[in-house]
């Protein structure tokens, strides 16, 4: 039990950039009411053996394109360590703007990156996993976001998907069985059609659909380059549920003045390689390795991810919240039960904390005359509502708007509790023109 109390061992990472960590988690007083009993929900009892933190990488955006010198130091880093990536590659780049959904002409890959591609995919350590056929957009990013296939008609999909499929197994002489869609946007016929061209795994996100019938597994990649220790820590929390982390790499990582440099990329690898409990596979063999990644346990996912991520604010969420694992099985099934059941807690402590202040200003306020009284309420109430709409459009989080709507829920709840009353009150006859619990001899504030 004592482990799943979140008082987590810290993991130096990476040594140069300083706390990674966040602060521990501080929790609501109300919400430590039921940390006991979410905390042995999440007591399994899997022998320490299984216990295993995986970790994805996947690179994406490999065209004929893209800096062939980032990934020729990517893929040398990876072989040092002995560890495998998945690649997304792009067959027919197309030639302009990815973003511009224009007709334009296709690059196909050059006799030089496909003789690189070969060679890694030869080292064992790469799989190679198809990354859309152009990564050109069908639509214009104001309509719904850039898309290679979300919306375009079944046939047109599988053809691309056959044709991108079959280039890059003939010239790389190898098998691919995990699509990336560019801008992890498909629809249900996407998933149709890598059904038809037997692909057997699917990556974007966690927003995507995972359709009502497919054969297909889905891991999709939540956590970015320079979030691995972090994720790593969260990771340990839910060993037990053997927790997956696919890291997502782009050649835009590698340039400009935030890009990773080669010595940041040895550091981060020679900590990961240093971590005993976590290993690094590749898409394909995580997908076959590990059970439970098929489309239902997406969609539980989603809902973990919810409450994970968008629901509950960083310093209210709990070790078995993450925001940057995905979790493989019927045991995220539980995981999701528990992030409901946080949920309740946050938000019911955040009325009930702002239904106790309310009554206790009213209980300050009931020495001042009915006027002050209904002033102060309504200028309270004005500000309140103003904060909810300033905080919910300035920072665009849900959490944000939630706990602002609980304050509000709980400061009216009382002030409509205190207007009953005295309504009541004067019914009956009985003064009480100053509110709740006239106070016998007020001392002001
Ligand atoms: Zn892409």
């Amino acid at each position: 039990m004592s482990r799943l109390l979140f008082i987590a061992h810290r993991v130096p990472y990476p040594p140069d950039k300083g706390e990674r960590m966040r602060a521990p988690n501080k929790v609501m007083a109300v919400g430590l009411l039921v940390l006991p009993f979410l905390a042995s929900c999440a007591d399994t009892s899997n022998s320490p053996g299984e216990a295993r933190v995986t970790l994805v990488f996947r690179y994406d955006d490999c065209s004929a394109t893209s800096s062939g010198e980032s990934e020729d130091m990517l893929l040398q880093a990876f072989r040092r360590h002995g560890m495998p990536c998945t690649m997304g590659v792009i067959p027919h780049i197309c030639t302009e703007n990815v973003h511009e959904p224009r007709p334009q002409g296709t690059i196909s890959l050059t006799p030089a990156k496909a003789e690189f591609l070969r060679q890694v995919v030869r080292s064992g350590l790469v799989e190679v996993a198809l990354h859309g056929y152009s990564h050109q957009t069908v639509r214009p990013r104001s309509e719904g976001g850039c898309t290679e296939f979300q919306g375009v008609a079944y046939e047109r999909q599988v053809a691309k998907i056959l044709e991108g499929k079959r280039y890059l197994e003939h010239l790389l002489d190898t098998e691919v069985t995990t699509f990336i869609p560019p801008w992890n946007r498909y629809d249900a016929n996407t998933l149709r059609a890598l059904g038809e061209a037997r692909f057997k795994c699917l990556s974007a996100d966690r927003r995507g659909t995972a359709g009502s019938q497919t054969a297909l597994t889905f891991l999709p990649a939540p956590c970015e380059f320079r979030e691995i220790g972090q994720a790593v820590e969260q990771a340990r929390h839910l060993h037990s549920y053997r927790p997956i982390i696919v890291v997502l790499l782009h050649p835009y990582d590698f340039a400009g003045p935030e890009a990773i440099s080669p010595e940041e990329l040895e550091r981060t690898l020679q900590w990961v390689q240093s971590q005993d409990d976590v290993r690094v596979c590749s898409i394909r063999q995580a997908v076959e390795g590990i059970a439970g990644l098929d489309g239902e346990n997406l969609e539980r996912n989603k809902y973990y991810y919810l409450a994970a991520a968008r629901l509950v604010p960083p310093f209210m969420r709990p070790g078995f919240l993450s925001n940057q694992v995905y979790l493989p099985g019927e045991a995220s099934a539980s995981l999701v039960i528990m992030g409901g059941a946080w949920l309740i807690a946050v938000y019911g402590s955040i009325i009930a904390v702002s239904f106790a202040g309310m009554r206790g200003l009213q209980f300050l306020l009931s020495g001042r005359s009915a006027t002050v009284l209904r002033i102060s309420l309504w200028l309270g109430s004005i500000t309140l509502v103003a904060a909810v709409v300033c905080a919910a459009s300035l920072t665009g989080r849900e959490y944000v708007s939630i706990i602002m709507g609980s304050i509000t829920f709980g400061v009216s709840g009382a002030a409509l509790q205190n207007l009953l009353r005295r309504r009541r009150n004067s019914g009956s006859g009985t003064s009480a023109s100053e509110g709740v619990q006239p106070r016998q001899s007020p001392q002001g504030f």
